[in-house]
């Protein structure tokens, strides 16, 4: 028998057709081996065909296009900076951010010198809580006098966030939201693209997201005066004189006409991506039903919710006991979960004072020995050392659901066949 190959939470994946390969040779041929240029351009009008569709809910409604606009960027991150800085935030300003998240939703705050208010989440979405929003908005007024710059809810894993409820509360105190569907690309909530409800929407195309330019993001923006705005801040911020004139700080955060040829070309798969994200969790959820203790993270039944399911996350309960449980985080980590690329900081200590279970970080030792990739969800920003002392308002949901948390592979490599190798894997894993 061949070895099995590593399955990996999410893999780049081209087009079989190499249409990312022509696009970007057509770069090449053009010269255009520069941050701007045709395929950047016709990269933005995909994108705005994309997001600006909008899928009826009921049959008798003609439901009208949006008319979005989007400004391709150089990262995700750069687009929640972007969208931050065009919300006006500014040093000292608070902005509410979700807590259970990628470290990118809130960071680009912090660039701003403004800090992060952190929002925990509800149990359905794992997103936003609205309730909670609500109450950090009234209390942030009352403690300091002055209205927070900007709501920042988080697809988190592709999940839709309650946004019909966020937009309401930020409306009704007038606070722009910039939502982060830098998970989220495709879905959608009541027929519409994430990213369409706020002033602005992140999209991510780095290298494990529902499509790739390698590394790249987008921001989609209400009007055209808002796209021309993020592009003059994305290229140096220049005024109109035949010698470099500034009279605002930019930023050099535009998208290469070589990262835009792969984009375009992975247009042409992002609804085959997004289908079979779904299909791989409906497998999930048909598979780990009567696995007891282990529960795949489902969508709400709101017909409205049309998650992309980008990584299938599942739940351990507590006393479920996993091979090797005894031996959970006895060995310091030489390397960070994620094979993340760039240097990671060696720690001497093996545990924080805020964990996944032992049993889920067993379950993912475990798996790691079938060649398997699960990992931990994302640790709740106001868990991190880094932002010690920042404002939070919770109930507690996210941390419990670190603790008990997986994510599971789901990119376009998964195969039925490894779901299944997969879900046996865990029924291996559980001892009692
Ligand atoms: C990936 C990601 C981003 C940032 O995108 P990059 O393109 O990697 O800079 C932002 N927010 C969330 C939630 C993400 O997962």
């Amino acid at each position: 028998m061949s070895e099995r190959k590593t399955i990996y939470l999410c893999l780049a994946h081209m087009s079989e057709e190499g249409w990312e390969q022509k696009y970007v040779k057509e770069a090449f041929d053009t010269n255009w081996v520069v941050p701007m240029g045709p395929n950047v351009n016709a990269f933005e009008k995909d994108l705005e065909e994309f997001v600006n569709d909008v899928r009826c809910q009921k049959e008798d409604v003609r439901c009208e296009p949006l008319d979005r606009k989007v400004v391709c960027l150089s990262a995700g991150t750069a687009a929640v900076h972007l969208a931050l800085i065009a919300c006006g935030v500014k040093a000292g300003d608070e902005v509410l951010v979700q807590s259970y998240t990628f470290c990118a939703s809130s960071h680009p705050i912090t660039y701003l010198g403004a800090k992060p208010v952190f929002v925990g989440s509800e149990g359905e979405t794992w997103n936003m809580d609205p309730v909670l929003l609500e109450e950090a908005i009234k209390d942030r007024i009352a403690k300091t006098g002055k209205k927070p710059a900007a709501i920042v809810p988080v697809a988190l894993y592709g999940m839709p966030y309650k946004i019909d409820e966020i937009m309401e509360i930020a409306d009704r105190y007038g606070i722009p939201v910039v939502e982060d569907a830098a998970e989220g690309m495709g879905s959608r909530f009541d027929g519409k693209v994430l990213g369409t409800f706020g002033k602005y929407g992140v999209l991510s195309f780095n290298g494990n997201k529902m499509i790739t330019t390698s590394g790249g993001g987008a921001l989609i923006c209400r009007s055209a005066e808002d796209a021309n705005e993020i592009m003059w801040y994305a290229t140096q911020a220049r005024d109109a004189y035949p010698y470099y004139q500034h009279t605002a700080i930019g930023y050099n955060y535009r998208m290469s006409n070589v990262c835009a040829g792969i984009g375009r070309g992975q247009m042409k798969v992002v609804n085959d991506h997004i289908a079979h994200h779904k299909h791989v969790q409906a497998l999930y959820e048909e598979l780990l039903k009567d696995v007891k203790g282990v529960h795949i993270h489902k969508q709400p039944a709101d017909p409205r919710y049309d998650a992309n399911f980008w990584l299938c996350a599942a739940t351990l309960d507590p006393e479920v006991r996993i091979q090797g449980q005894e031996n959970a985080y006895k060995e310091v980590i030489k390397t960070a979960v994620g094979g993340a690329a760039g240097v990671i900081h060696q720690v001497d200590s093996a545990t924080t004072d805020c964990q996944p279970n032992e049993n889920v970080e067993a379950l993912r030792v475990f798996m790691l020995g079938k060649k398997i990739e699960a990992r931990p969800t994302w640790k709740p920003m106001h868990k991190q050392p880094v932002y010690a002392g920042a404002p939070v308002y919770t109930n507690g949901i996210e941390e419990k659901l670190f603790k008990v948390g997986s994510c599971l592979p789901a990119g376009p490599y998964v195969t039925d066949e490894d779901v299944r190798y997969i879900v046996e894997s865990i029924k291996e894993a559980i001892v009692g």
